[in-house]
């Protein structure tokens, strides 16, 4: 079985040669999938009938042979749009499983987040996503996929990533730095590796590889404590890294790359949302000059957490601005479509 959408062009190039055709197809077929962004094989105008015949030989991406499905390629079950612009996809892959993504449309551009895996064994206390735990990592082909078909759907580039949806990126290394390497390719979908965010609830020797990949984009921290105590109570990672861990591979990273890294901050009422958890904060994005973005937490009814109010919010930031932190408040897109991530998925049960 070969998924040739989560191939490089040099492996596809092998790939095809090796079947006996030449060279120049694998460059078509990468740039039907990658830069055209088209579903299946019969969308490929200039691919012969005969090597589109040969490739569904050797490709199994559906396990339902009733589907026609021939690459990789998400099928939309529900889409959901808000006041605000935002769109909420939740996808179905070929096994069934559902994936959620969001489309957010700023000033500068299509902002897309994107699940990384199907599930999460994190088991942040505030997020929907990991309820059920982890149920599979996803292919490089479907994170791709997630932006090709919302490229396709408003038929607009895609110009910004998050890679902060269902899922720890980092916990699915391998197939996301593949991903990475696939979407920033000058012969696919050539994203700008600057527009890139990868967001981690803190593995710290994984942040450290990531430095090393030389790939150029940002690094974004879910940090949601300044001291571990309280990290504890909220992420069950910090029973296994530190703060002053995380501190030093981020550390590691801004040294490597150039780039500063931002702490996510969820503000929660009553929990991590105090002037003297404010202080914490500042005295720890200062020795790295990190830059902290603030979010409401998303109401997650399973859970039991709730926002701050938009005073706190403006006292929290402020705190921290007065102690010479740099600071932005996530805008909350989607709030009337389930905008929290895992909500949408866990409706539908799978
Ligand atoms: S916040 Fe991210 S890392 Fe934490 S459980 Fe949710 S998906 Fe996983």
């Amino acid at each position: 079985m070969t998924d040739i959408k989560s191939m490089t062009l040099t492996e596809l190039t092998d790939h095809i040669a090796g079947m006996g055709e030449p060279a120049f197809r694998a460059r078509q077929l990468y740039q039907w999938m990658h830069a055209k962004c088209v579903s299946s094989l019969d969308d490929m105008t200039n691919i012969p009938k005969s090597l589109k015949a040969r490739l569904r030989e050797t490709e199994e991406t559906n396990t339902d042979s009733s589907n026609s499905v021939d690459i990789t390629c998400l099928k939309p079950i529900e889409v959901r749009q808000s006041a605000d612009g935002t769109r909420k996809y939740l996808f179905e892959l070929a096994d069934s499983n559902l994936i959620e993504s969001v489309l957010m449309r700023y000033k500068y551009g299509n902002t897309v987040c994107v699940s990384s895996q199907v599930g999460c064994r994190m088991g942040c206390r505030f997020c929907a996503s990991t309820l059920g735990g982890l149920t599979r990592n996803l292919t490089p082909a479907e994170i791709l996929d997630q932006i090709y078909r919302i490229t396709n759907d408003i038929n607009e580039r895609i110009s910004h990533i998050v890679v902060m949806g269902m899922g720890e990126p980092l916990d699915n290394y391998d197939n996301v730095i593949r991903f990475l390497n696939l979407i920033i390719s000058e012969e696919g979908y050539n994203l700008s590796r600057r527009n890139i965010t990868v967001s981690t609830c803190g593995l710290t020797g994984r942040i450290r590889d990531l430095a090393d990949e030389g790939l150029g984009i940002t690094l974004a921290i879910s940090l949601h404590a300044p001291n571990d105590e309280l990290r504890r109570t909220i992420m069950p990672i910090a029973e296994k890294y530190t703060i002053a861990e995380i501190a030093e591979s981020a550390a590691y990273f801004f040294e490597k790359t150039g780039r500063r890294i931002t702490f996510e901050y969820a503000l929660s009422r009553g929990v991590n949302d105090t002037d003297e958890c404010a202080t914490e904060l500042a005295r720890l994005c200062r020795d790295l000059g990190a830059h902290v973005n603030l979010i409401p937490v998303n109401p997650v009814t399973e859970r039991g957490y709730e926002p701050s109010g938009a005073d706190r919010v403006s006292a929290f930031k402020n705190k921290l601005e007065k102690q010479g932190i740099n600071v932005t408040i996530r805008r909350e897109l989607g709030q009337d479509i389930d905008g929290a991530c895992g909500q949408l998925r866990n409706r539908h049960g799978r």
